[in-house]
């Protein structure tokens, strides 16, 4: 009988585990921790949560509720659980962390088609396999990985810019252009006088950072990627003589020199989302907030996804993946959670679920299930295996990689209502599909 492997006791690995295990396919399921730990993990449970024990949105006001809603009507195991453990946290599905883990541990140590094996694996095994080891994989299994993926196609830190919504930025300041007019006009430019680049500067200047964490402290950024605080503390002008450099760059409604230009470069093929060129930053969310919505033209932008710099070990999915979450090169390898370049505790829970149901269905030979990008998990999926991707970057569930909806002109920017009738249309898609 087939045994599939599944590295890492995680919140990929645990979901794809029960998956399997209910579809009676025997797991070898392997963890590391107690006898190596990750440097975040703080006990040797499975599915620990390694910060916050909120899971975001537990409702469908947004996308990572969207998210939670299409795994409860998919089979998920660990959402149920989730539920169970849910602890007052406003419209949050936020978890006693260490009963969620507890009765995640108990769930796989009780079912008879799982195997546990406690030991490190030091290269991805032949045979069945779903990878699930997830951002702070063990040294040499990265290694492993890295001659798998060829070394260009894993990342092991993430510097990464905030992405916005383009709907929520006010183009009667932001105009595009790209530098001297050279191709097309395919950066949004957000110009700045003196007084609004000093407003800017200060802000930055001032704004709390996160604290890096031990094991983080000895990561070297390459120079054309250091953070936007590193190269303000460096003078007053840096920046303009950097990433806001507005040389080439006139809003030719004006004909006005600009002091400061932020760039904003196209982040998806729907041309919905939007990342901020040379932006990548630590500081803390709050601050990063202030201080985008202190750029003109982003005064009420729609942050999808903050800034972030910390240790992530992901794979370059757009060349590796196919949407399924099986690897292009490898039909019996799978990968799933945050090693496939998606970002967060409920990603990380979904793709684990996918990857265990279309492992369960590649065994019997069956059609491996896709999601359209009209459903929040395969936007995700979609998004990270879409080929086109230049310089991949992880990313985490939100409204603008789902196709979008035709909403009436009148109710535009009624967000309220996009979201309802997104929430709708992925529900009819999710339980129109067969066997499972
Ligand atoms: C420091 C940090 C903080 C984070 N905070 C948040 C947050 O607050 N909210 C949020 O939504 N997301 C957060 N994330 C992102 C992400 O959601 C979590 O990391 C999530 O746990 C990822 O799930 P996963 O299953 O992919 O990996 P994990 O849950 O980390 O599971 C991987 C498992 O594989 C094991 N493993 C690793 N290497 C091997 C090996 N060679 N052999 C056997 N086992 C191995 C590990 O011990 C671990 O148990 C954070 C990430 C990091 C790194």
């Amino acid at each position: 009988m087939t045994e599939v492997n599944v590295i890492g006791a995680g919140l990929a690995g645990s979901e794809a585990a029960l998956q399997l295990a209910k579809r009676g396919i025997k797991v070898n399921l392997y963890e590391m921790r107690p006898k190596k730990n990750t440097g975040a993990h703080k006990t040797d449970k499975f599915a620990e949560f390694v910060c916050s024990n909120s899971l975001g949105a537990g409702d469908c006001s947004n996308a990572s509720g969207l998210l939670k809603k299409e795994m409860e009507l998919l089979g998920g195991e660990l959402i149920k659980i989730a539920r169970e453990c849910a602890v007052p946290a406003g419209n949050a599905l936020a978890v006693d962390r260490e009963l969620f883990s507890e009765k995640v541990t108990k769930k796989i140590e009780s079912d008879k088609n799982i195997n546990i094996i406690k030991e490190e694996v030091t290269s991805i095994p032949d045979g069945v396999t779903i990878m699930a080891s997830g951002p702070l994989t063990s040294e040499k299994l990265a290694n492993s990985i890295k001659e798998f993926t060829q070394s260009e196609h894993l990342h092991f830190f993430d510097a990464i810019a905030p992405i916005v919504e383009k709907d929520s930025i006010d183009f009667d300041k932001a105009f595009w252009a790209s530098r001297y007019d050279k191709g097309e006009a395919s950066y949004i430019n957000c110009p700045m006088n003196k007084q609004e680049y000093e407003n800017f500067y200060n802000i930055l200047i001032n704004a709390p950072k996160i604290e890096l964490k031990e094991f983080e402290k000895n990561a070297k950024f390459f120079e054309s990627c250091l953070p936007i605080e590193v190269l303000a503390s460096r003078g007053f002008d840096t920046l303009r003589f950097g990433p806001m450099k507005p040389v080439g760059l006139v809003d030719k409604r004006t004909g006005v020199e600009n002091y400061a230009v932020v760039q904003l470069r196209q982040d998806n093929s729907a041309k919905t989302l939007f990342n901020l060129v040379g932006f990548q930053t630590n500081l803390k969310w709050g601050a990063q907030k202030e201080l985008l919505q202190s750029i003109p033209g982003l005064e009420n932008v729609n942050i999808v996804r903050y800034g972030v710099m910390h240790r992530n070990t992901f794979i370059n999915s757009p060349k590796i993946l196919n949407p399924s979450l099986q690897t292009r090169k490898r039909p019996d390898l799978f990968f799933a959670g945050q090693l496939t370049g998606t970002e967060g505790y409920t990603e990380s829970i979904a793709t684990g679920m996918l990857a265990g149901i279309n492992m369960a269905r590649y065994i019997n030979n069956e059609k491996l299930l896709i999601l359209p990008k009209e459903t929040m998990l395969g936007a995700l999926t979609q998004y990270i295996s879409d080929e086109n991707h230049t310089k991949f970057q992880p990313i985490n569930s939100n409204w603008g990689i789902v196709t979008p909806v035709e909403l009436p002109k009148k109710e535009r920017k009624n967000k309220k209502l996009k979201a309802e009738m997104i929430v709708t249309r992925s529900i009819e898609y999710i339980t129109c599909v067969e066997n499972i």
